[in-house]
């Protein structure tokens, strides 16, 4: 049997704010290259769950760990680098930087990594191609639809070749159409690049759309496939 190696990984996630307990152990496995929908309530812990993950946020107790490497304990600035480096991130809204066009936003990632912002640019115009978004190339985000917003955070999220993508909610703010071609587009995207998505949503299309779908009930996360003998 082929065993798909894990790019990430959590046991027993545990995360308070003040009297709140949004996480009361989160354990999960997610393979290299695999799609899997965070479904839950709103309050569940969905988002709680994702910033533990990505190193935005620091579990109470519990492991994270990156390719099989203890990450959680990392220093900031190590969690940062970890971020920029390995993880993309596409939110509900698109977060990106009204002072730059749409082209320079994409671009952003390069240049943050040290590229020549010619290369970047370069780099930005295939994306704005292959999502079909370059005749907004110089608009600025204020300029643009919801769906070209998002669809400029894919692309933004997937210029750095991430081993893992992190979507809250990315088709959130989108209307029915709009939101199947942003989601169709970070899948074939990551598909393309062999990147995992971490997709949380609780739109039953987008979810069935995933490879595996994990649920998340009041801060406790079972993932069966952790607990099955391979
Ligand atoms: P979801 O994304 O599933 O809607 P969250 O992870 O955002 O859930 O929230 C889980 C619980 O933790 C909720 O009760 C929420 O109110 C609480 N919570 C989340 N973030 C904070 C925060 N920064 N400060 C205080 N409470 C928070
Ligand atoms: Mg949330």
């Amino acid at each position: 049997m082929m065993i798909a190696e894990a790019v990430l990984g959590a046991t027993n996630l545990s995360k308070s704010f003040n009297l709140t307990a949004a996480l009361r152990g989160a354990t999960l496995s997610i393979s290299e290259g695999e799609i899997a929908a965070i479904v839950g309530p709103s309050g569940s812990g969905k988002s709680t769950l994702m910033h533990c993950l990505a190193g935005i946020l620091t579990p109470d107790s519990g492991e994270v760990l990156f390719r099989g490497r203890r990450v959680d304990d990392l220093s900031e600035t190590k969690r940062t680098q970890l971020r920029r480096d390995q993880y993309g991130f596409v939110f509900q809204y698109s977060q990106l930087v009204e002072e730059l066009t749409a082209r320079e936003n994409i671009a952003l990632p390069l240049v943050l990594r040290g590229k020549s912002r010619r290369r970047a640019l370069m780099e930005a115009d295939r994306w704005l191609q292959r999502l079909g978004i370059d005749s907004c190339s110089e608009r600025r985000p204020s300029q643009l639809s919801g769906g070209q917003g998002q669809r400029v955070a894919v692309a933004r999220a997937m210029i750095s070749r991430p081993a893992v993508v992190f979507a809250d909610e990315p088709t959130g703010s989108l209307d029915t159409a709009a939101g199947e071609l942003v989601l169709s587009l970070l899948i074939e995207s990551a598909r393309r690049h062999k990147a995992a998505i971490l997709l949380v949503t609780h739109d039953q299309t987008v979810a069935a759309r995933a490879d595996r779908v994990i649920n998340v009930q009041d801060g406790i996360v079972e993932d069966r496939v952790m607990g099955r003998p391979l």
